[in-house]
């Protein structure tokens, strides 16, 4: 509990003494009043001046308008009729006041496990400095450094491991739950945790351009895109409160009206009672509160699944989804490709390789890395000038003064260059060495374990539609297609022609259906734009997709998909259960509070229940991990 609260805990718990108190001394008259007033004022007194505050700005209606007119009405009613009946308006105002704390306690908690779910944030880094370690702050570690982490600490910085070996839990970045182990060579991420063993690592980023910030970079502004849901929400406050404020002015006033216009006796005192009692339940607290609260618990859980949601509107987006479009290389594929055929006419092959391998030594695209791999020596980049990369195609360059192109065949058709057909089953990439045709290399790529069981589950969650879009040949990707199960294929296309499909498909499909584009974001960041959510997949090495995505997976898991749509179906679900459960208790409260049934105190217990129920329905958002 923090100072605010501890003080209203104070405030209710010396407003319910002196309640019990004063209703044990017999007074009456001035003094009864009085006495009430006095401790009206000490359980009230802020949500009177917020009252007052929103008449002066103009915001009327709202919850603090509500209760207090309804409670201050209820104590004038008292006075004028000389009832004495003051204890009423003063208890209402304490038990909106514990509802209140309440809420604030729950949220305040639930925010903050969900904050600790996230909470990756290395506090140092252990550098090396004169042969000893030195704790510095990781934005303060330049890139090449070489940093020391030990055993329980947490990687503060994306690097390579130069030294030493372990297990590493990476849960925090990707969700999985078993260990990976690293040796020397290999690349480590931050936000990971050593388990085992002395890492020493060559620091690959700066702290801001490493992992860890990129994803509390997109978790902290997450919140800041509102669902749908969510502004329904404060639009239908803009109309409903004004409405019930109407109501209760009508229920106050027209059946006496109508009564004295009869001559029948006008139980003025009878009506105005029922209508501040309309005011108290008419409160939409419960809704205003546990809304944003669900999307906010779905996102934290989805986040420490791997799955960053960059906004409330995406998570409602996902359930959607009806048609799911994917990227071949690297998305269904694991965009490892191997060497299964080199075929030429001139060069030998380590020639041919060498020279394709010196054309794509600037290109982070997986055929090009994969070539590289598989040249296997260091490349004299000098050697190289004039890259250009031309998307969905291949590249051109320069190489010792020669002019060289490597790629598909649509590159050689653009060349006009007469290429050999291939018949072996792959990609083929053609080189063309100063206008002549120099031979092919056929590499093939794995398809990746879960794509097959993923696109089958999708299809169970709701998504009726899958279609293929890829640069690579048609006849390659209609392979992996009927391997793994999806609907439709189009290759040979370009960057543009994927942008072109896909505005196809949503063109076609119905208006409350949403179509997610998943993607490596290489070569295909406008898709990622333009799909109504964006996916990117294992992506935090490529800036341009985390840029253009609306959701990113932090491991090439297909199966992290179908959790992405699991997660924001349950989180929907809530949000649904909130909203129909909080307004059908309204209705019938208002309903019985016109018709004379519901009292005050019955009111005030509905609207504190309802929202008690909804707030702790909406934390049940968080918990994903068994979907
Ligand atoms: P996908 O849609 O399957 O991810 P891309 O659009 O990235 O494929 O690439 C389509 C095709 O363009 C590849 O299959 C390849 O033939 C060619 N290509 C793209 N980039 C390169 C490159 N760096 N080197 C050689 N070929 C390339
Ligand atoms: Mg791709």
């Amino acid at each position: 509990m923090n100072k605010k609260q501890k003080k209203m805990l104070a405030r209710i718990a010396s407003a319910t003494a002196l309640l019990i108190a004063a209703s044990l001394v017999h007074t009456q008259g001035m003094v009864k009043a009085s006495v009430y007033l006095v401790i009206y004022l000490v359980i009230g007194y802020d949500i009177l001046l917020k009252a007052g505050r929103g008449i002066v700005n103009r915001r009327l209606f709202d919850e603090n308008f509500l209760m207090a007119t309804a409670t201050l009405g209820a104590f004038l009613l008292a006075v004028i009729t000389k009832s004495g009946e003051y204890i009423e308006g003063v208890a209402v105002m304490l038990f909106y006041q514990v509802g209140e704390l309440f809420q604030s306690y729950a949220v305040a908690k639930s925010r903050r496990n969900i904050s600790d779910l996230m909470n990756i944030r290395p506090e140092y880094a252990n550098l090396e400095q004169d042969g000893e370690l030195v704790r510095v702050a990781p934005d303060e570690v330049a890139v090449g450094s070489i940093i020391t982490v030990q055993p329980g600490e947490r990687l503060p910085l994306d690097g390579v491991v130069i030294e030493g070996g372990g297990s590493l839990n990476t849960a925090a970045i990707n969700g999985e739950s078993l260990p990976r182990d690293v040796t020397v060579g290999d690349e480590v991420v931050s936000g990971c945790i050593n388990l085992t063993g002395v890492l020493k690592i060559r620091t690959t980023k700066e702290f801001g351009e490493s992992t860890v910030s990129k994803i509390l970079e997109l978790v902290e502004n997450a919140g800041l895109r509102k669902a749908r849901s969510e502004t329904f929400i404060s639009r239908f406050s803009r109309v409903y409160t004004p409405c019930v404020c109407a109501c209760a002015v009508l229920i106050a006033v027209l059946p006496a009206l109508i009564g004295m216009f009869f001559g029948a006796s006008a139980q003025w005192q009878n009506w105005v009672y029922r209508g501040l009692t309309f005011l108290v339940v008419s409160c939409p607290c419960a809704l205003v509160i546990s809304i944003p609260l669900s999307f906010f618990a779905g996102i934290g859980g989805a986040g420490h699944e791997g799955i960053l949601v960059k906004g409330a509107n995406y998570l409602e987006a996902l359930s959607k989804t009806s048609c799911v479009v994917f990227d071949k290389t690297g998305t269904l594929t694991e965009g490892k490709f191997e060497v299964s055929a080199i075929h030429h006419n001139r060069l030998s092959d380590d020639d041919l390789l060498e020279c394709v391998a010196l054309v794509e030594c600037a290109s982070s695209h997986p055929i090009s890395l994969s070539l590289k791999k598989a040249y296997g020596k260091s490349i004299d980049r000098n050697r190289v000038t004039d890259i250009e990369e031309i998307g969905g195609l291949g590249i051109t360059a320069s190489v010792d003064g020669r002019r060289v192109g490597v790629g598909n065949e649509r590159l050689m058709e653009r060349l006009g260059i007469g290429y050999r057909p291939c018949s072996s089953v792959g990609t083929i990439i053609h080189v063309v060495i100063d206008g002549e045709y120099a031979g092919h290399i056929v590499i093939t790529d794995v398809i990746k374990p879960n794509a097959e069981r993923a696109v089958s589950l999708l299809k169970k969650v709701g998504v009726e539609r899958t279609v293929i879009l890829t640069g690579d040949a048609e006849g390659v990707a209609r392979k992996v297609a009927e391997k793994i199960g999806v609907d439709e294929v189009h290759g040979g296309l370009f960057p543009a022609d994927k942008v072109r499909k896909l505005e196809e498909l949503i063109v076609a499909k119905k208006a409350n259906e949403k179509i997610a584009f998943v993607g490596d974001g290489i070569n295909d960041a406008p898709v990622l734009t333009r799909a109504d959510i964006g996916i990117a997949m294992g992506a935090m090495g490529s800036d341009a997709a985390i840029e253009a995505a609306d959701v990113v997976l932090m491991d090439d898991d297909p199966m992290k998909l179908v959790k992405a749509v699991k997660i924001s179906a349950k989180c929907i679900k809530i949000v649904k259960q909130n909203i129909i459960f909080a307004l059908i208790v309204k209705f019938s409260c208002l309903a019985l509070s016109t018709v004379g049934i519901a009292n005050m105190w019955f009111a005030v217990f509905a609207d504190v229940g309802v929202m008690v129920i909804a707030v702790l329905n909406a934390v049940r958002a968080l918990r994903v991990h068994s979907l």
